[in-house]
């Protein structure tokens, strides 16, 4: 075996039966054997933040990592050119939002969603638990899935672990996960373990399902690896209790799959309770699989669970403030609304290489905003982009030098 597979490969063993009737690539004594194409580049001696290398069939996706959100095929006011401007390497997109509009058949027939909207990076899509719980008029869950309408137009629809996978696969996108039943934050204990239970054999369905049609064909390629399939990650739920967040993780552990998110998490619980419910899920996951918690997104929260161990995050947060004139800076969070902005002849933040702060001052930005000009909505988005992704690079240099809490230390400054 090559020494790059001894490293970082991890063998799953389970028995066919644990996934009923779907069939799907086996071998020895009806076993599967999956790769996940991590790479561990470099551990941080006094934390447990970790650099990585994530391969996928879009290219090699450098942990830590930042994912800006394009919930409807776009990350709101950007292009796909914006976002290689502002080095994005992922973006995650919504199987509820596209399923609805424009629909998983057009996608199909449009090459995918790479093609459709002609970004050539990496592409992850939420299965759509999170859409189903938080934007639909009606939520029904059965054993068999999850009906729901339409936040559109009221239309009834059904999705189920298998056809989730379906839809995922003609969106095309690089990494898939599986359909989920999320709680609220304040949820009873009772009901974190039903939908935890619900979500433990759904996560069994949607990995036969993604076998089923996905042969793994992940090949050693020089230090890494050659990835010509999309890969799935399952989602870890359980809401706060630590005993459910501990069972997820190592059932999740058992099951054939690349990666983890962690899910059911920044939806309202204080920080102690999401630190507390981290604790109790990192620990109990192969360290060799990327590991990404979903839907967090502010520097210091970031920096908070790269130190726990937490390899990719999404969020909107970003482009949202920025729509709202907020801006952030090394020096800490700016509002381009601020009188104190209007004549200042200087960028965004001085440390900055983004096209914005290369170009524009403060000034110009701060009328355009005053202005309602739209232009602004694309330029003070794709700087707070680049201001997390330059974190997350820095975060990433960090590690490699063992100096991880110093940068820590000085973003927390800044940002409270
Ligand atoms: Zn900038």
């Amino acid at each position: 075996m090559p020494e790059c597979l001894n490293r970082v490969s991890v063998l799953f063993r389970f028995p066919i039966t644990a996934f009923g009737n779907d069939n799907f690539l086996i071998n020895r004594e009806n076993m599967v054997e999956i790769i996940s194409p991590f790479k561990i580049i470099a551990k941080d001696g006094k934390t447990s933040a970790r650099a990585g290398l994530l391969y996928t069939k879009h290219g090699v996706i450098e942990t830590p990592v930042f994912m800006p959100v394009a919930t409807q095929a776009s990350v709101k006011a950007l292009t796909d050119e914006d976002l290689r401007g502002v080095k994005t390497q992922c973006i995650l997109s919504n199987t509820y939002h596209l399923y609805l509009r424009p629909g998983v058949d057009l996608l199909a027939k449009m090459g995918g969603l790479h093609n459709f909207m002609r970004w050539d990076g990496g592409i992850l899509t939420d299965s759509g638990g999170f859409q189903v719980h938080s934007l639909s008029h009606l939520r029904k869950i059965t054993e068999d899935g999850v009906w729901f309408k339409s936040h559109h137009d009221g239309s009834k629809h059904f999705f189920t672990p298998e056809n989730v996978i379906e839809y995922e696969s003609k969106i095309g996108s690089d990494i898939w996960t599986c359909l989920d039943v999320l709680i609220p934050a304040n949820a009873k204990h009772a009901d974190a373990r039903k939908a935890l239970d619900v979500t433990k054999r759904w996560a069994r369905r949607a990995a036969a399902k993604y076998h089923a049609i996905t042969p793994q064909a992940i090949k050693p390629a020089g230090s890494g690896f050659e990835v010509s399939h999309s890969l799935l990650f399952g989602i870890i739920q359980g809401a706060i209790f630590p005993d459910l967040r501990e069972e997820a993780a190592k059932d999740m552990s058992e099951l054939p799959l690349h990666g983890f998110c962690i899910g059911g998490l920044s939806v309202g619980e204080t920080r102690e309770e999401m630190n507390l419910a981290l604790a109790h899920t990192i620990p109990h996951l192969p360290a060799a699989k990327p590991r990404y918690l979903m839907g967090l997104g502010t520097p210091q929260e970031m920096l908070d669970c790269i130190e726990r161990g937490v390899d990719m995050f999404d969020c909107v947060w970003p482009t949202r403030v920025a729509r709202n004139g907020q801006v952030m800076t090394s020096n800490g969070k700016i509002n381009i609304k601020n009188v104190a902005h209007r004549a200042e002849d200087k960028p965004l933040d001085e440390t900055c290489d983004c096209f914005v702060c290369q170009k524009y001052s403060r000034a110009y930005l701060s009328h355009l905003f005053r202005a309602g000009e739209l232009t602004s909505h694309r330029l003070l988005s794709a700087h707070n982009i680049r201001f997390l992704t330059r974190l997350m690079e820095r975060a990433r240099a960090a590690i490699k030098a063992g100096a991880f809490s110093e940068l820590k230390k000085e973003i927390e400054a800044h940002y409270v």
